[in-house]
């Protein structure tokens, strides 16, 4: 597989405050790479610094082979999409498309082709003469990416490009912008606080904390084997048990809560936990259960019943031994 990313020990400080602190990572050709981590974790500073907007106070950026480290963006085979989606309002659809083709020196008539052809492949045909002010939010959304590709960029950097779009949208976009990646085979470094919009959509994950990678990995290696107490909680939500409680010596582990079963009434063994309901949510499909157990709660999710149990209720909770995931120590937070 072709790099088309390569991070090494990229560090990037602003005062006292390392947004990104010794970062290595690969990014592969053709691949759909996601930056995910809350607010403040480092990763806009990271995907910045690969656009070339911030400069690294350390490390190198090697782009497709090439020390890039030290390029300015518009000299790096590259593109960026913004969560603002920076339109030029007083310009036309058409023409914020072609907008890079026209810095380039392409003739009119053979931008406008291009820009139109763009402009369909995002779905947005018809709307050539419009001004951004005229569309919807999914809209200028779409022509914000079309701008981003007309040039036919190696790498798309999007920073939270459905931030601004309600859930509905959010989701048809992801389907959508997963597509468009595939079909035209750019690398894509996508940058999200979403852990659901990441898993849905990304070959690979970095997750992010304190300016550093906590773990890497496809969405299912990061659901079904979390590293870290972080991770664990950011990407889904997790029980973290103590070994010690469950009767398996030192060390924590993660258990997810469609992973533990819940029955009512008071039946101990291994793998078991007896205690009482705290609280039940009910989410239509199915129900999320609190359960107060000794030691501390666990949450369960279950596929909704025709009965619910009531709060207070005495239950049994239960797991399959292989759902419980061995955590490492993660980054300690810092103060
Ligand atoms: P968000 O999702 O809120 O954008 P993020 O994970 O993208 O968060 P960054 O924007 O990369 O995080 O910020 C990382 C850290 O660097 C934060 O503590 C932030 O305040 C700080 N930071 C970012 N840019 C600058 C800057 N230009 N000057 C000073 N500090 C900055």
């Amino acid at each position: 597989m072709q790099t088309a990313v390569q991070l090494i020990n990229l560090t990037c400080i602003f005062g006292n405050v390392r947004a990104v602190d010794r970062v290595n990572l690969e990014v592969y050709s053709g691949e759909f790479f996601s930056m995910l981590g809350p607010s403040g974790s480092g990763k806009t500073t990271c995907l910045r610094l690969i656009g070339g907007f911030e400069a690294p106070s350390s490390g190198q950026i090697v782009l497709f082979g090439q020390d890039a480290s030290r390029l300015p963006p518009y000299a790096r085979d590259v593109n960026t999409v913004f969560q603002d989606y920076a339109l030029f309002p007083h310009m036309s659809v058409l023409d914020n498309v072609a907008y890079a083709l026209m810095v380039r020196g392409v003739p009119r008539a053979e931008r406008h082709r291009r820009a139109g052809e763009m402009l369909e492949l995002v779905k947005l045909s018809g709307m050539e003469h419009r001004r951004p002010s005229q569309l919807s939010g999914g809209q200028r959304q779409r022509v914000a990416l079309a701008r981003a590709l007309i040039n036919q960029p190696r790498l798309l950097l999007l920073d939270e490009p459905l931030g601004a779009l309600d859930l509905k949208l959010r989701e048809e976009m992801q389907i959508e912008l997963k597509a468009l990646q595939r079909s035209l085979g750019i690398t894509f470094i996508y940058v999200t606080h979403d852990q659901g919009e990441a898993l849905s959509m990304s070959d690979r994950v970095a997750v992010f904390n304190h300016g550093q990678i906590e773990q890497l990995d496809t969405p299912k290696g990061l659901y079904e084997h979390p590293q870290t107490e972080f991770v664990a909680r950011f990407v889904g939500s997790a029980n973290i048990l103590e070994g010690r409680l469950i009767g398996l010596g030192e060390g924590r582990f993660a258990l997810r809560p469609e992973r533990v079963r819940l029955v009512a009434g008071s039946e101990p063994g291994a793998h078991r936990l007896v205690g009482r309901l705290l609280d039940v949510h009910y989410l239509g499909s199915q129900t999320r259960y609190e359960v107060q157990v000794e030691g501390g709660r666990i949450t369960a999710l279950a596929p909704s019943q025709e009965e619910i149990l009531p709060a207070g209720s005495v239950v049994t909770l239960s797991w399959d031994a292989t759902s419980l995931r061995p955590l490492a120590d993660g980054i300690p937070a810092r103060p």
